[in-house]
């Protein structure tokens, strides 16, 4: 038994689900060859693997049979997010539609929207994009100035998102706009979500760069869009709480701590097979010890998430923790590629992850919220005023 399945030994039941996606990624590497990528979730972009993936059965997985998923817990999809993640596989492509989009449809998509999005989404060749940030709206996200006019029949979309992943490629935007003019004393009131085609007439994406000059990020324009009544996500006004109510699940999940996890493994793997010195073998200890900590953090998480009860203040406590410990993983990581190095281990595929690793650690920190504004959400959240 390796640590990582003895850390996971509280999980009996979801044992089958693991060896199966286990079986999957091996057999489905062998095959088509796909290199393990550090940040996948974010950056590896590989359409053909979502549907292989998704034709095994492990896309959709909390979505119910009758709108094409699996009807299994939420602990089944931590259980084969974790050995995506960890195994690197090129999961961007469906990941914010079965992440984020599946649950908000089912918690309050219309039927219409439910049953034209969700098989889509367990087939894993429909691709969705979150617009919420804006240039002056990020951490302060009830700043965010994208507006909605009551039109005839519909609505009439102005405003420019910023930071919106995988717009580029997306059949539809999921867009937070406001929908009454702003209040000062409720700044929260007045946002609504819509569902939005990007080839709608008006909509314009623009690419943002990362600094690896991946094109991941867009900035998209929404110039006089026009959308019908039934473009609304859920309740007029209710976009606040509609966005908010789901943050814990994205907040917590494995992606928080495991995206440098193929570098990681991949450095423990080859120094395994040498003889380490004790400031070797201390510092990998010191590594597996905090993943581990981290590991049963989020899965206590996501248990009280699957009961369906609130966990947002650990929520954020687990991004903030587990994406501090990303950060600082990626140059323990590099510490210790240069030990693999004078071991005489071949180091292509460890200097491969590790440049991207270093490129991409910057953000782990920034999306999904700042680590600043969740520790203060949790400070007050325990009672500081
Ligand atoms: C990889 C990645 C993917 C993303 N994908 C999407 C997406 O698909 N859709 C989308 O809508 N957005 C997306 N974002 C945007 C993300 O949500 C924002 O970057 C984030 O909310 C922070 O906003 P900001 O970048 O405007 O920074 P700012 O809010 O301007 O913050 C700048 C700095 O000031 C600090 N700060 C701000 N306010 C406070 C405060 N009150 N107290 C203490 N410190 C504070 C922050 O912690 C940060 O360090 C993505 C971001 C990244 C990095």
């Amino acid at each position: 038994m390796s640590t990582f399945d003895a850390l996971c030994a509280n999980d009996d039941q979801l044992t089958p689900m693991r060896a199966d996606i286990r079986r999957f990624l091996i057999e489905d590497r062998e095959r088509f060859g796909w290199l393990p990528a550090v940040d996948g979730w974010l950056g590896a972009w590989d359409p053909q693997f979502s549907v292989r993936l998704a034709a095994a059965g492990f896309v959709g997985l909390t979505i119910p049979q009758h709108y094409g998923g699996r009807g299994l817990s939420h602990l089944h999809r931590y259980v084969v997010t974790e050995e995506l993640l960890i195994a690197g596989a090129p999961v961007a492509a469906h990941w914010f539609a079965d992440r984020q989009v599946a649950p908000a449809l089912l918690a309050y998509g219309s039927e219409e929207q439910r049953r034209r999005l969700l098989p889509e989404i367990a087939a894993g060749h429909c691709y969705l994009a979150i617009g919420m940030s804006e240039d002056v709206a990020g951490s302060d996200l009830a700043a965010a100035q994208c507006r909605a006019t009551a039109v005839d029949g519909g609505w009439q979309i102005n405003g420019t998102k910023s930071w919106t992943s995988g717009a580029h490629h997306a059949h539809e935007l999921v867009v937070l706009a406001r929908t009454s003019v702003p209040d000062a004393e409720a700044r929260h009131a007045g946002f609504s979500q819509f569902l939005i085609p990007r080839q709608t007439p008006g909509i314009t994406v623009r690419p943002i760069l990362q600094m690896s000059g991946e094109h991941h990020f867009n900035e998209v324009a929404f110039e006089d869009v026009y959308v019908p009544d039934n473009a609304i996500l859920g309740q007029v006004g209710q976009g606040w709480h509609q966005v908010t109510a789901e943050l814990s699940f994205e907040r917590s999940g494995p992606e928080r701590f495991l995206s440098a996890a193929p570098l990681i493994l991949a450095i423990i793997r080859a120094i395994s097979r040498h003889a380490a010195d004790a400031g070797t073998t201390a510092e990998v200890g010191h590594l597996l010890a905090k993943v581990i900590s981290l590991r049963q953090l989020s899965f206590a998480v996501a248990t009280t998430l699957a009961r369906g009860a609130d966990a947002a203040l650990r929520a954020a406590l687990v991004k903030d923790l587990g994406t501090r410990f990303e950060q600082q993983s990626v140059e323990l990581a590099a510490a210790l590629a240069e030990t693999v190095e004078s071991m005489g281990e071949p180091t292509d595929d460890i200097a491969r992850m590790l440049t991207i690793a270093r490129l991409h650690a910057p953000m782990f920190t920034l999306r999904g919220g700042t680590n600043e504004v969740l520790r203060g959400v949790f400070a007050r959240g325990m009672g500081l005023r």
